[in-house]
């Protein structure tokens, strides 16, 4: 059995939905479990939804469902025209149109929006796509069944960024999902929702389909977990920013989790984690080029000193300054206790004697985080930084790889420099408007263009 996920661009449209349905009927032998994002823009737009019906303008809230709207109801009639069937679906999509709209209502009457109803309605996306190409899937012929997230994907109780619950995930795939794959049925299930024991909806955060796809892999102890996007697999860098990225053929877990952690968005960060705990092998593959090679994750790769160079803005600095507490015991462990306890997650750390300096990259909790760090010493926060990986399971290994890296970026100013202690990640933390020239600079050094 595999597991396949099919993110936004490849469930884009009705010409997309048809070259997904094509993948899957050539894997059927496979026995594959069919995970779908929403249609591509879909979260964004519900999320805007929100946020202008709570913050008072609701014409255009509407206005915004309306479209959605539009845009479902034509890729429902494009692909299945308008047989019995296909009214079905569009009365059970039009439904949900309304749900949207009652929940926009709701939010502009209350002038705010909690992290629940910001799931009911982010998740909608994923609510409305998987109907549509369960049946546009039966309709290429493939012997699909749709199966709702919520009863499978059980998660906490923490809206917006929801933690699995592996053993309840477990027993639901075995309740919900091994049956219909040993009846030979292809289960839909759209990714990045969830619900909580209780049955109230949930999400993993934002890409998280992809997360969704290794959870359900690791539960049903697949084969192999296979990430079907919009690129040719994990490139040397983000081909937005780098036009001569290459393809990674083949990369290590460790190797794939720092990139995916460091910005490089084709993975949700969190992918790596269930398929190691199986050993897994993680394939990423493009939709629109279905017979490439595509990336392998696996526990082994050959070690270079750099495979890929990820980066990611936003980044933000905090600095704790204190000459006595920092020189006691258990001030660093305190000190960490305090992210934990307001659930924000660091990045990066670099100590002195009289100092500490962490990354966070969700600014949500920080300014609780700064109230309860002042206890320690003086607490300066520095905004608008920007962190580069360079990430090589040989770095460690190879002093000139790290040397090469500090000369390639020239006299830019580093805020921070950290090699983890698997000597697998150097980040650099430079100023916001110097990530994009400095991941060309590191990219061009390590991997130079082939001579023409
Ligand atoms: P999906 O909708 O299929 O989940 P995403 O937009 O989330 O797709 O992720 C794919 C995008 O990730 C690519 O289009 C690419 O711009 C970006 N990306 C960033 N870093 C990398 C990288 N190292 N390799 C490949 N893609 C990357
Ligand atoms: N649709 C969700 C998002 O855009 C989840 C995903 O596509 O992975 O964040
Ligand atoms: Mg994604």
């Amino acid at each position: 059995m595999i597991v396949c996920k099919f993110g936004g661009t490849s469930v884009a449209d009705a010409a997309a939905i048809r070259r997904t349905a094509e993948i899957v009927r050539g894997r059927v032998a496979q026995q594959p479990v069919v995970v779908v994002s929403a249609l591509a823009g879909t979260t964004n737009a519900l999320l805007a939804v929100a946020e202008q019906a709570a913050s008072g303008h609701l014409v255009a809230a509407i206005a915004t469902v309306e479209a959605l709207r539009e845009k479902h109801m034509a890729v429902v009639a494009e692909l299945l025209g308008d047989d019995a069937a296909a009214r079905e679906i569009a009365g059970d999509e039009s439904v949900l149109f309304d749900v949207l709209a009652h929940l926009a209502e709701a939010l502009s009457v209350l002038g705010h929006v909690t992290e629940r109803s910001l799931d009911a309605i982010s998740s909608i996306g994923e609510q409305l796509s998987a109907p549509i190409i369960t049946a546009a899937f039966i309709r290429a012929g493939v012997d699909a069944v749709l199966v709702d997230s919520r009863q499978v994907m059980i998660t906490n109780a923490s809206f917006g960024r929801a933690e699995p619950l592996p053993d309840s995930i477990a027993a639901a795939c075995r309740d919900h999902l091994a049956p219909l794959v040993r009846a030979g049925k292809v289960p839909v299930l759209g990714g990045y929702l969830g619900a909580t024991v209780q049955g109230v909806t949930t999400t993993l955060g934002r890409g998280g389909s992809d997360y969704s796809a290794s959870l359900l892999g690791a539960a049903l102890e697949a084969d192999a977990i296979e990430i079907w996007t919009d690129v040719d697999g994990m490139l040397t860098a983000d081909p937005r920013v780098v036009d001569d990225a290459r393809l990674i053929e083949h990369i290590r877990f460790d190797e794939a989790a720092e990139l995916a952690s460091f910005g490089a968005k084709v993975l949700h960060p969190n992918t790596i984690a269930p398929a190691v705990r199986r050993g897994i092998p993680v394939f990423v593959f493009n939709s629109l080029n279905p017979a490439g090679k595509g990336t392998r994750i696996t526990f082994d790769a050959p070690r270079l000193p750099v495979r890929a160079i990820a980066g990611k803005a936003n980044v933000v600095i905090v600095k704790v300054r204190s000459a006595r507490m920092l020189a006691t015991p258990g001030a660093l462990r305190a000190i960490f206790e305090v992210f934990e306890r307001n659930r924000t997650s660091v990045d990066v750390v670099a100590t002195s004697e009289v100092s500490v300096s962490l990354t966070v990259d969700d600014d949500q909790h920080l300014d609780a985080v700064v109230g309860q760090l002042r206890e320690f010493g003086d607490v300066g926060v520095e905004r608008g930084r920007a962190i580069v990986a360079v990430v090589g399971a040989g770095l460690g290994e190879s002093s000139p790889a790290m040397a090469r890296a500090l000369t390639a970026i020239g006299d830019v100013r580093l805020h921070m420099v950290s090699l983890s202690a698997t000597g697998i990640n150097l980040t650099l933390i430079v100023d916001g408007d110097e990530l994009k020239p400095v991941i060309r600079r590191l990219h061009a050094e390590f991997f130079p263009a082939a001579a023409p």
